[in-house]
């Protein structure tokens, strides 16, 4: 015997929803320095065409080996500050000292074109970009324990003493954010965290709410 369903009212839409089965995912990583966010991009990018990197522009001077345009845009505070004024920051923040913020316009366009687009980023920066893109998909990496985090920022070699220990200290605190964040992944083995993030991003994709386009070509039911 056939089950005659109730009329149910529609699925209600998340913000921004309409055409989100065209437009890329915007997938935001933060955590811990020395969790291993920068090696996990570089290898989920290799593996997904599809995805692009955000990069940022930063008032930090180059690392040794840094490149201007691969790395990050270097600048000044006051080129920076301008940018901020004339709004071509889609967020932006102090992070140890120095200002990092995310290019909007870029992000915008290769979302529109269907790219999935990574933002390497703090948690001020994640949590401004919540507020705008609530239908993102938010990622929080640890290391698989504390003693790892700081013997991975020591071998690093990038960081004096005070900057080592700036970090650690801050890593315990940002620890607190981790449920503003749709997903954590313990950066182990990169390409498990890897492998990982690609599950949660195909997951993702197949929300009922990023596909209304599929399943609303399907509502006028079988011809008979
Ligand atoms: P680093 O100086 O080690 O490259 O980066 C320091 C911190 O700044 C990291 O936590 C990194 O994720 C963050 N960061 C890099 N780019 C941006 C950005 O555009 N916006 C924000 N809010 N944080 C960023």
């Amino acid at each position: 015997m056939s089950r005659i369903l109730p009329l149910l009212h529609p699925c209600k839409p998340m913000k921004n929803s309409g055409d989100m089965n065209k437009k890329g995912l915007l997938i935001v990583l933060s955590g811990p320095s020395g969790a291993g966010k920068g090696t996990i991009c570089s290898a989920y990018l290799k593996r997904n065409p599809e995805a692009e990197l955000s990069i940022s522009v930063t008032t930090r001077k180059p690392r040794v080996g840094e490149k201007e345009g691969v790395n990050y845009y270097f600048t000044d505070i006051e080129s920076f500050e301008k940018m901020i004024k004339e709004n071509k920051f889609l967020e932006y923040a102090k992070v140890y000292g120095n200002y990092y913020g995310t290019p909007r316009e870029y992000v915008e366009e290769k979302l529109a074109a269907g790219f999935d687009v990574l933002l390497e980023i703090d948690i001020q920066g994640a949590l401004q970009v919540k507020e705008k893109f609530p239908e993102g998909v938010f990622i929080f990496i640890i290391p698989p324990s504390m003693e790892e985090l700081k013997r991975r920022i020591v071998k690093r070699g990038t960081e004096n003493a005070e900057a080592i220990f700036t970090r650690f200290q801050s890593a315990y605190r940002e620890l607190n954010y981790i449920c503003q964040y749709n997903y954590v992944v313990v950066n182990d083995r990169v390409e498990e965290a890897v492998r990982k993030i690609e599950a949660i991003v195909l997951a993702e994709k197949c929300r009922v709410v990023r596909n209304k386009g599929l399943y609303l070509g399907l509502e006028g039911g079988v011809n008979e």
